[in-house]
């Protein structure tokens, strides 16, 4: 998956052409990676040319290919068959003296994909194609490319020798785009033992590129916990020539149309705040202005009404948000049924309770003849991961590094991720997504022609190494 920041608008009008030029690195890449990143392109070209369309996955195959990798480097790399045809592959490196699970850090990314549409794609989506300084793949962005950016840190640090004072996990895993039997909630429960860590680097993040130049590395810590909802009504049944007041389809329709129009309060949480103070310094002046706004007591309410009409997804991170999505109701076109149903897609702020949203919901549609419940796939309400620690530290540290001139911002994603489930099990979990990349690259995610620029992908393994190495090498 993949998350948006929203819109960005430069501060400075750019005058004349404006070349989309690599992003360049202040400091030239670390030798000890300088050779794996040369090999690197090789890996997510095969990686790219197994086909681990999800479903069916067939990831087995994928997980084989990267133990054989990391055997050849001398790590030692199990492969769990986690259902027929599905593998997940897990490696370490050793700390020493005592590993303490605490202290370790899990590097994880995804080998399944999302399907094609082949005859849109310019070039077969799994041959691996390298064109115009582009590897294209399904994959490419989401997630193989962090597999192989994770793989490299793991074999750079080996290579180099590299004393550690904590834990690194290495996991590539399975059925994250189906979230099925065979995918990390699985992992966790059954093998938890093997990738135990209190730290963890996933997919969700962003590295923005505009007009040549990264503009902010946004970290996601947080994300919104999706509920769905079905609202009921029920009625009499009978002939649609005669009919009555407790016509299911009408009071379904009156209770849509309140909760469409129903916004709950703004609570912009820490790392909402965080983010929007970080990014009112690159927006533009009267953006910046309600984005500061924010912060005062008297003008907040104003602004978070200012910022939600701005952005949808500014609005989702202000607050709970409920989309109605799907209706469903009657049979023919002359019966009244006797019941209609809404579907109610709910994504709640962390700490919030669907309990008492629905309570709120019940007065505001103040119908008996409506009701409400909650379908079992509802996500489970992870805890943010905090944006003080060492590795939150670690990677503002390096990206301002890494990416002079940009800031550094921990956002909450409106959509879900796997780290939710990382962060249940008390792992403070971050998405990391190292690759610098144009809105245009990252809107190919889950679309045709995907794609990674070649020197984003070299840059991306350059910045997360850095941080891995920085956040996990003995001292
Ligand atoms: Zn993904």
């Amino acid at each position: 998956m993949f998350l948006r920041l929203g819109r960005l608008v430069l501060l400075v009008a750019l005058v004349g052409a404006v070349v989309a030029s690599p992003v360049r690195a202040q400091e030239p890449p670390k030798p000890e990676l300088a050779r794996v990143q040369e090999e690197t392109v090789g890996w997510l070209a095969d990686l790219l040319r197994i086909n681990t369309t999800n479903p069916p996955g067939n990831e087995l195959a994928a997980a084989k290919y990267l133990a054989g990798i990391l055997e050849k480097e001398g790590i030692q790399a199990e492969v769990l068959e986690v259902a027929p045809g599905r593998g997940v592959v897990i490696a370490r490196l050793r700390s020493s003296p005592v590993p303490d699970p605490s202290r370790a850090l899990l590097l994880l990314g995804h080998m399944d994909v999302v399907g094609v549409l082949k005859e849109k794609w310019s070039v077969d989506p799994f041959g691996g194609v390298i064109k115009d300084g582009y590897l294209y793949g399904r994959g490419a962005i989401d997630d193989k490319g962090m597999v192989i950016a994770n793989l490299a840190a793991v074999v750079a640090l080996k290579r180099a020798g590299v004393r550690l004072d904590r834990d690194i996990i290495y996991l590539a895993d399975a059925d994250e785009e189906q979230g099925g039997d065979s995918s990390i909630k699985l992992i966790i429960n059954k093998y938890w033992d093997k990738i135990a860590a209190g730290f963890a680097i996933n997919e969700g993040g962003r590295v923005m590129v505009k007009n040549g130049k990264v503009q902010y590395v946004g970290i996601q810590a947080s994300e919104k916990v999706p509920v769905n909802v079905s609202l009921i009504a029920n009625g009499t049944s009978g002939h649609g020539s005669m009919p009555r007041a407790d016509n299911p389809v009408v009071h379904l329709a009156a209770a849509v149309a309140k909760i469409g129009a129903y916004q709950l309060p703004a609570r912009p949480n820490t790392i909402v705040r965080r983010y929007f103070e970080q990014l009112s310094k690159i927006e533009d002046s009267d953006t910046a202005k309600w984005m500061r706004a924010l912060e005062q007591p008297e003008r907040a309410d104003h602004a978070a009404r200012w910022l939600s009409e701005a952005s949808p997804m500014w609005n989702s991170m202000l607050r709970d948000s409920i989309a109605p999505t799907m209706l469903r109701g009657g049979i023919r076109a002359n019966v009244v049924p006797s019941e209609a149903r809404a579907t109610l897609n709910i994504r709640l702020l962390p700490g919030d309770t669907i309990d008492a949203l629905l309570a709120d919901l019940t007065k505001l549609v103040n119908d008996p003849q409506i009701r409400f419940e909650i379908e079992p796939d509802a996500g489970m309400p992870a805890p943010p991961s905090s944006i003080e620690n060492e590795l939150y530290r670690t990677m503002e540290r390096v990206s301002l590094q890494a990416f002079p001139g940009a800031i550094v911002l921990p956002f909450l994603s409106t959509g879900a991720t796997d780290s939710a489930q990382l962060r249940l099990h008390n792992v403070e979990a971050y998405g990391l997504f190292p690759f610098p990349l144009t809105e245009e690259d990252a809107q190919r995610l889950h679309a045709d022609d995907e794609r990674i620029p070649l020197d984003s992908f070299r840059k991306g393994i350059d910045f997360l190494y850095r941080v891995v190495e920085e956040f996990a090498r003995a001292r």
